[in-house]
């Protein structure tokens, strides 16, 4: 790999942004394509720690209380927000093709999509250190297909759908050296995408201008392709500062900034299992690689279709930390660790500190007194989750706590209607990013009602039931004041079949041009219950083979 200060600014594939997105589509690319030269824009400087940024500073949020701040849900450097990201690798759903009325016509992708991303997940896998792309308990030969709790049975409510883990990959790290042997790659870090110039009579793009970021010089980059894979928010805000691209249209695609979706998340109950507590598979199972899988309940997508409901997660999950009435003492010392300036940060990234502590110093005398009480166990418990989570090269991915009572806090974490009110606007500057975020009712109304199901799955299998922490009336608010996401992000430059639904076509390309492409989950139209990034690593993955295909094609 050649590291800037080259005076050759022409290259095969120029691709913006070295995320997960980025940095998969380069390797791919150039790993496959090794006679072709592949450029790799990256704005955060090289070994500079994740923090706020210009960039950030320039992004304004209207909804703090259910959006994160710009720079807790983005890092920039080498790899992304890989930096800080959890791992969590998750599969969209079928249900999340399929147009239902409550999308109210947003889906604008198929199912014939989504059987050929399948393609390329055993691909993303190997990128993601996730190990197989299983994610059907019953695919998984050597684990126990017994149920999440004793007695569970249900068709509407499955509990057979995995999540699996990555490292977590730090893409920046665990790919340098990949990169450095690459000779057909070239990364210039510390410069920020800018300006394209107006695609010719054909859609062809030529020119991007990059910006140093200490020194502000510009330069030019002639690329035959190019990829923008800035992550949601970027990506975003280049396309919305170069409507020249969209010259070629009739109008710029509507849809561009707009339909943004994250997820709604949250805790509003507790489920209490009637069975033997030690039959809950409560925690991580380890696949035969080692790799963290866990369990979760989804719903059916027949059930979710007739019902016109969103589709939602719901994973056992620990009481919240800052209420000590939980009585343990190792969770309450968790909890006091991630409320110490300096080492609570070293913990945790800000979003996920945030939803551990909810930003509250609670009941001290309480925890300590669960510390005492609990002794030694609630000292050891948290050295041995510590010694797993952060010394070892695959990592523990979270804490859950076996519960003997067999009582569990149920999160939820689910789909967001594509309403075009949600959107990323420029502002009269024409450089500050406006997010526009807001929850609808219809979005928390679906939480209320698949909790409901579930209680009543459990109830009529005799396994468990429900237990509510706000009264019924006082769900909708409490649901309107705990959800806070805003790290995972999707649909403002969604795919359609038209330009005049969305900005890029299936295969990622922008509508108007011939070879400009995006690779961001900003492309995906529906946000369904899935952490977004290892299925936009699958993209990934078929996006450097397309490019590859069409340039051979063409040569
Ligand atoms: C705390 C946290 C936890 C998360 N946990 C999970 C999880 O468990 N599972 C999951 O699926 N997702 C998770 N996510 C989301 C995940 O991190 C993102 O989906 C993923 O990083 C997106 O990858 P990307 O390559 O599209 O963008 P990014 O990773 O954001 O990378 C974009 C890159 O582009 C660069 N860039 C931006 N603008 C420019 C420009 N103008 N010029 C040049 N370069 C530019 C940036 O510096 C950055 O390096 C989490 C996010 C956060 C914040």
């Amino acid at each position: 790999m050649e590291v800037k200060d080259e005076k050759e600014l022409i290259y095969d594939v120029c691709v913006v942004g070295s995320g997960p997105a980025g940095m998969i589509t380069a390797l791919e690319y150039a790993g496959s394509s090794p006679e072709s030269s592949v450029v790799i824009i990256e704005y955060g400087l090289p070994g500079k720690q994740p923090g706020t940024n210009a960039l950030d500073e320039t992004i304004r949020n209207s909804n703090p209380l259910n959006h994160h701040d710009p720079y807790d849900c983005t890092n920039k450097g080498l790899g992304g927000t890989s930096a800080t990201w959890g791992g969590r690798c998750v599969m969209y759903d079928e249900v999340d093709f399929i147009d239902r009325p409550i999308l109210e016509g947003g889906c604008t992708w198929d199912t014939g999509l989504l059987t050929e991303i399948k393609n390329y997940l055993p691909s993303a896998a190997q990128y993601f250190e996730c190990g197989d792309p299983i994610f059907h308990v019953n695919d998984l030969p050597d684990l126990q297909k017994q149920p999440i709790a004793e007695n569970f049975k249900s068709s509407i409510v499955t509990d057979t759908i995995l999540e699996r883990y990555s490292m977590p990959t730090r893409f920046g790290t665990r790919y340098m050296d990949e990169l450095e042997r690459l000779n057909n790659v070239t990364l210039l870090a510390g410069y920020e995408a800018r300006e394209f110039g107006s695609p010719d009579d054909n859609g062809t793009v030529s020119i991007l201008t990059v910006r140093n970021v200490q020194s502000a010089t510009i330069l030019a980059i002639r690329s035959k392709t190019y990829i923008l894979a800035a992550g949601t928010q970027e990506t975003t805000r280049i396309l919305l500062r170069n409507k020249e691209l969209f010259r070629l249209l009739d109008k710029e695609p509507e849809s561009l900034g707009r339909y943004y979706q994250s997820h709604l998340s949250g805790k509003i109950a507790s489920v209490k299992f009637s069975g033997d507590p030690k039959r809950t598979d409560y925690g991580f199972i380890s696949d035969r690689d080692g790799t963290y899988v866990r369990r979760r309940f989804q719903f059916s997508t027949e059930f979710l279709v007739k019902q016109n409901l969103l589709n939602t997660a719901i994973w056992l999950d620990n009481p919240l930390y800052y209420n000590a009435n939980h009585k343990s003492g190792a969770m309450s010392f968790m909890y006091l660790m991630m409320l110490v300036p300096f080492v609570g940060k070293r913990l945790a990234p800000p979003a996920i500190a945030q939803s551990i502590t909810k930003g509250k110093v609670n009941d001290i005398r309480k925890h300590l007194w669960n510390i005492i009480k609990d002794l030694p166990g609630s000292l050891l418990t948290p050295g041995l989750i510590f010694y797993k989570r952060y010394l070892l090269k695959r990592k523990l991915p979270g804490v859950f706590l076996y519960s003997p009572q067999n009582r569990y806090a149920l999160h939820f974490h689910s789909e967001q209607i594509p309403v075009k009110e949600n959107c990323m606007v420029l502002g009269r500057d024409g450089e500050t990013l406006e997010i526009h975020y807001k929850l609808t009712e219809p979005d928390i109304e679906s939480i209320i009602k698949l909790h409901e199901m579930l209680d009543q799955e459990l109830r009529a299998s005799d396994s468990g039931k429900l237990e509510y922490w706000f009264e019924k009336e006082h769900l909708n608010q409490a649901i309107r004041e705990m959800s806070r996401d805003g790290i995972h992000q999707s649909g403002t430059t969604r795919i359609s079949g038209s330009p005049d639904k969305g900005v890029v076509d299936k295969n990622l390309k922008v509508w108007g041009t011939k070879n400009l492409y995006v690779c961001s989950s900003s492309v995906f139209p529906t946000s369904g219950q899935a952490n977004p990034t290892f299925f936009l690593g699958a993209f990934a993955v078929r996006l450097a083979n397309h490019i590859n295909n069409e340039t051979s094609r063409v040569n």
